[in-house]
């Protein structure tokens, strides 16, 4: 079910908009230099529409730096008399968005590991109310559409239409070779949620390392994304939290010179008949796909008979050890994503279990 949220679009509160949203600055604010440094340089560069820095940090171990407090928010009101640019920083709870009230913060956002608990975004909701702050929901941890959407409309019940959505990826509770797992799909179902809010993308997070900010980036791009947060400090190296994901203003640049922007649509019709014609042959491949997978079952279903009529359990770990090795060689020499092929047989070899312990105990 798709919801229509009370909000404005992002040109009625950035007028100097030119699309994409850009958001970057320091993963943490260390010192007024830093601060500064960072903010005189992303200004120079006019496609950044805000800057951000952490000051309380959201560490998900303690020992490492928690952020530099009350005293960074001073330094936001600098970075906003001498650039102009609009500041962004991160709230946890209601002291912390009734300082950034105070000090004129013009955009706050909700971080991942806040956003999961309808207890402490209710509380910043309520101190928001009556105000006409601009709040950007990351999505939680874990790809429970339902508390990012919660999330979301919390506030806008409160009142708040200047909302947006950042996409940061998840507890990497799958393999993926970036430090939080994308989970695109948990994207495209906010999207299809909530078609009206303005959604951008956390490369930052996403990758963990700077080397993957490209790809992630544009194919944020290529996924309908309105915009970018994304964490740029003066000197990465000595950075005092996710050094290896910042990049230099200078860098970040340089990325978003390279990063293309596609139309969603064309009306170039002979573009149309090509793209039907290629998506035909995909709906029949894909037919033959499940016609494959239902002749798989039927095998399932005469091997499960085996077992029971020789009192064998479903599951038998050695071979499924081996089908995994030799399914991943197999598609690695055809040049298939080997994550991608050992998460499919994954699902397969789990439904395949559950037909099988389904087969043997009821029949
Ligand atoms: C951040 O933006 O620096 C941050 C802590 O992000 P997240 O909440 O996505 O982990
Ligand atoms: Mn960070």
């Amino acid at each position: 079910m798709s919801i229509e949220l009370d909000i404005l679009p992002v040109k009625s509160w950035l007028p100097s908009i030119d699309n994409p949203l850009l958001i970057a600055g320091p993963c943490s604010l260390e010192t007024e230099e830093q601060t500064l440094a960072t903010a005189r340089e992303l200004a120079k560069d006019k496609r950044v529409f805000v800057f951000r820095g952490g000051v309380w940090k959201p560490r998900t171990r303690p020992g490492s730096f928690e952020g530099i407090g009350s005293i960074g928010l001073e330094w936001l009101k600098r970075v906003k008399e001498e650039t102009g640019l609009p500041v962004a920083t991160e709230v946890a709870n209601a002291q912390h968005t009734e300082e950034c009230l105070k000090a004129g913060v013009d955009v706050v956002w909700i971080g991942a590991r806040s956003t999961g608990s309808p207890f402490a975004v209710q509380e910043i909701a309520d101190v928001l109310k009556g105000t006409d702050t601009v709040v950007a929901v990351k999505n939680p941890m874990n790809p429970d559409l339902s508390l990012w959407m919660g999330a979301l409309e919390r506030l806008n019940r409160v009142g708040i239409r200047k909302l947006v959505g950042i996409h940061r990826g998840f507890s990497p509770f799958q393999e993926t070779k970036y430090r939080n797992y994308p989970g695109w799909k948990t994207y495209i179902e906010l999207r299809r949620s909530m078609p009206n809010l303005p959604i951008i993308c956390d490369p930052s997070h996403i990758a963990g390392r700077r080397e993957y900010l490209y790809e992630i980036s544009q194919k944020a791009f290529d996924m309908g994304f309105d915009g970018l947060i994304i964490e740029s400090h003066i000197d990465p190296s000595c950075a005092l939290s996710d050094k290896e994901q910042q990049l230099t203003p200078a860098d970040l640049s340089k990325l978003l010179d390279k990063l293309v922007i596609r139309a969603e649509h064309s009306t170039n019709t002979e573009y149309e008949t090509q793209l039907d014609l290629l998506r035909s042959r995909i709906d029949s491949l894909d037919t033959e796909l499940i016609e494959l997978l239902a002749a798989r079952n039927e095998i399932v279903k005469q091997i499960a008979m085996y077992k029971k009529n020789n009192n064998v359990m479903a599951l038998q770990i050695d071979r499924w050890t081996k089908m995994m090795n030799n399914r991943v060689a197999a598609a690695s020499k055809m040049e298939l994503d080997t994550v991608f092929i050992k998460i499919l047989f994954q699902l397969i070899h789990e439904d395949s279990v559950r037909m099988q312990t389904e087969l043997i105990d009821n029949e």
